[in-house]
């Protein structure tokens, strides 16, 4: 009892007190200040919480193919959004408009209405882990005419789209924004706002395995499990359930997986595909193949892995991961998408073995 009370009580401790400052106990750890945003400044902090409070309607898109960053992030601002009262609509510009399997957990789908329904020339619009204008898909015009824009993103790729943004290439997940935004707004995080932040932080650090979980990751982390988050079924959703189909698929995918030792200038390069005749013959959703690389890339021959992913328009989803060495953004960036140092994406249009020509063309240590 007593300890359920002082976890309680953490989720209220001011931000600074939470990161160990001044609480006066002469035993507490003396952390570091764990700050999320470094990279924005006060003043437009202080334009965006204006911008929200004087909206009555408020538009909300996250980037097309959405994962747990891009959805939780705009789940939880919306559900807080919501919760000053605000009218709230939240979209994506999919052309064939569903939730992926593995996010329906996600509270505040509610709030989601089809890009058909959506604003045309929203007051206020803001954007969620999108890095350009194209990856609102077909929401790209609805940006495009808004009055207000608000960019709330952590790629480092940003193009600096919108009337004004709240980045930080700092901060693992876009979700730690959207965390100081709603501490901003002074929207208690309940339970369902913290799932979808919760979904957003793990999803980009990996589960706290990549290069970008920091202190104030964790941190997070612990003031959202205190609202009463089941963190093993979160995880069971995310990542350890599937149609048995997605054995089979990955089967396939793994019998024709390629190592190249001499790619990359000699670290290494490991790749596989995914046609979309695979999935057809189980019925399987293209979502359900979009956590493939996380297999792939564990290979320890390989500085870079890559899986192209056919969707069901015929399009090539390229997922590219790397250990550091590599910036795979940059390649990505050359060939059309963007992304992160060691995880970044584009879209093809041609055949996989062009597509992995330019590649490895482009495949330079950093
Ligand atoms: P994933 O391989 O998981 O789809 O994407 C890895 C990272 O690359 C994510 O940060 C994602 O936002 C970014 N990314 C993936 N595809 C694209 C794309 O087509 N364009 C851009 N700009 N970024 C992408
Ligand atoms: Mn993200």
């Amino acid at each position: 009892m007593g300890d359920v009370r002082e976890e309680r009580d953490v989720t209220r401790l001011p931000r600074d007190d939470r990161a160990g400052h001044g609480t006066g106990g002469s035993d507490a750890p003396c952390l570091p200040h764990l700050s999320h945003s470094g990279g924005v400044p006060e003043s437009d902090w202080a334009r965006a919480v204006e911008l929200i409070r004087s909206a009555d309607e408020i538009a909300l898109a996250c980037h097309v193919s959405p994962d747990g960053d891009a959805l939780g992030s705009m789940l939880a601002a919306g559900l807080a959004m919501r919760a000053l009262g605000k009218r709230v609509v939240a979209s994506f510009g999919d052309r064939r408009f569903e939730v992926p399997r593995l996010l329906r957990f996600l509270p505040g789908q509610e709030l989601l209405v089809e890009p058909a329904r959506y604003p045309e020339a929203p007051a206020l619009m803001i954007t969620f882990d999108a890095s350009t204008s194209a990856r609102l898909g077909l929401l790209g015009d609805s940006a495009a005419k808004a009055a207000e824009l608000i960019v709330v993103d952590h790629h480092p790729s940003n193009s600096g789209f919108g009337t004004m943004a709240l980045i930080d290439p700092g901060a693992a997940a876009t979700a730690m924004l959207v965390e100081e935004l709603i501490d901003r707004l002074g929207v208690p995080l309940d339970r369902d706002i913290a799932t979808g932040l919760y979904a957003g932080l793990v999803t980009d650090t990996g589960s706290f395995r990549h290069s970008s979980t920091s202190p104030a990751a964790h941190a997070m982390a612990a003031r959202l499990v205190a609202t009463g988050l089941r963190t093993d079924e979160i995880a069971r959703e995310l990542w350890d359930r599937s149609p048995f189909g997605y054995l089979k698929v990955l089967g396939a995918a793994l019998e024709r997986v390629h190592l190249e030792p001499e790619a990359a200038g000699g670290l290494g390069l490991v790749w596989t595909y995914v046609p979309r005749v695979d999935r057809a013959a189980y019925g399987l959703p293209y979502d359900e193949v979009e956590g493939m690389i996380d297999i792939v890339r564990r290979t320890d021959e390989a500085e870079v892995a890559i899986v192209l992913k056919e969707d069901d328009e015929g399009a090539w989803q390229v997922s590219t991961r790397s250990k550091g060495a590599v910036d795979v953004a940059r390649v990505c960036a050359a060939l059309g998408g963007g992304g992160h140092v060691r995880a970044a994406g584009f879209t093809s249009h041609r055949p996989v073995a062009e597509t992995m020509a330019d590649i490895r063309a482009l495949l330079t240590p950093a």
